[in-house]
């Protein structure tokens, strides 16, 4: 037997758990188009307005897979993109495939169509069954679409009872900038700040960002799968994204198997029940004892990338996790936080079998 996982001590884990994690799956992100008008430097979908783009053929096979899965404990679906507003009929069809079912609907877009006001309550008013919209705006958005553009955007979105909010991604080192407390001062509650990540087209920003010397301990913050515009699920929309190569977190593609079951498998890939239950600070530590990996450090997100986009790193976590022990402290971990026995009833007779005398 070899290395075993240790868990993190940290004081906020179990608030994160509550939190988030214990909500996977409540929420999914689809993926529409990847193209935008938009072609900002930090995207990490590389998105333009001529970006590949084989959604349109993948979005009615996405919709008969959501209205099959009907609701199955989703409570909330994002449209996303690229820039949803580009594929208006795709935006109706996700719609529509969860009408009746109790599954509220949110979208984030560059608000580029909120030029004025009544432009802005045009496009708000096309589909009243979007509950909740998120802009994004920061200075990368900013060079295409001004910043009064998309608070105008935001505001009607208030006045037509919506939730609103405005997302910025900034660099590290200017989380508490200017920039992001004017926003704040404006916006209060309803801006939501991020780190830019270096995967993507973000990867070829010509900055160095600074991150912590450290892996931060916490669980995978994702709250639910992402869909991307060629059918690919993954388990989030964040920097994983952007690795276009195989590795251990793809969920699969809708166009090779039903949602349904992808679902299903969800919470028997040991990695992704790994990582939120304990994040990547326990596999970095285990990195670091058979490799030199300073490059991993910083944001959870930009480690799981990393990782992902190399089979030596990944294919040496994939073992480590699939040694009994841990695979048993992942199965008991599913089962004791999330409520989950899946894992440990496939293991039974691996169990069995360890505990013959
Ligand atoms: S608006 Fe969003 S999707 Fe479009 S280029 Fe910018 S970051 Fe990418
Ligand atoms: S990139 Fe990895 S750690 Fe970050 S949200 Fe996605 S799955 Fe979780």
């Amino acid at each position: 037997m070899g290395d075993s996982v240790r868990i993190p001590e940290t004081t906020n884990i179990q608030d994160r758990l509550d939190k988030i994690t214990k909500n996977y799956g409540m929420h999914i992100a689809v993926s529409i188009t990847n193209k935008c008008p938009l072609e900002c430097e930090h995207c990490i979908t590389k998105s333009s307005p001529v970006a590949d783009d084989s959604s349109k053929s993948q979005v009615s096979k996405l919709c008969d897979d959501l209205e099959n899965l009907g609701g199955n404990g989703i409570k909330v679906i994002t449209i996303t993109g690229g820039e949803p507003y580009l594929n208006r009929n795709g935006m109706r069809a996700v719609i529509n495939s969860v009408r009746g079912l109790d599954v509220k609907v949110a979208v984030i877009t560059s608000g580029y169509w909120a030029k004025n006001y009544n432009n802005a309550k045009k496009f708000i008013e096309l589909f009243p069954e979007i509950e909740a919209y998120t802009f994004s705006s920061d200075l990368y958005h900013q060079q295409f679409v001004d910043r009064e553009t998309v608070l105008q955007g935001y505001q009607v979105a208030k006045e037509l009872g919506k939730t609103a909010s405005v997302r910025m991604c900034v660099s590290p080192s200017d989380l508490d900038s200017p920039i992001v407390s004017e926003m704040r001062e404006l916006l209060g509650e309803d801006l939501e700040v991020q780190s830019i990540i270096p995967w993507g087209r973000a990867k070829d920003i010509n900055e160095e960002f600074k991150y912590e010397d450290q892996v931060i301990a916490m669980p995978c913050v994702s709250d639910g799968p992402h869909i991307d515009f060629d059918g690919k699920v993954l388990p989030c929309c964040n920097a994983l994204i952007a690795v276009k190569t195989e590795h251990p977190l793809d969920l699969g593609n809708i166009n090779d198997s039903s949602l349904k079951e992808i679902y299903l498998n969800i919470n028997t890939n040991l990695y992704l029940s790994f990582i939120r239950l304990w994040g990547f600070k326990p596999i970095v530590d285990f990195l670091n004892e058979k490799l030199i990996t300073k490059h991993l450090s910083g944001t959870p997100c930009h480690t799981c990338a990393t990782i992902c986009s190399s089979s030596n790193l990944f294919n040496l976590v994939v073992e480590w996790l699939n040694e009994f022990e841990n695979k048993l402290k992942i199965a008991a971990g599913m089962h004791y936080y999330f409520n989950d026995p899946t894992l440990l009833r496939n293991m039974k007779n691996e169990i069995s079998e360890q505990l013959q005398p």
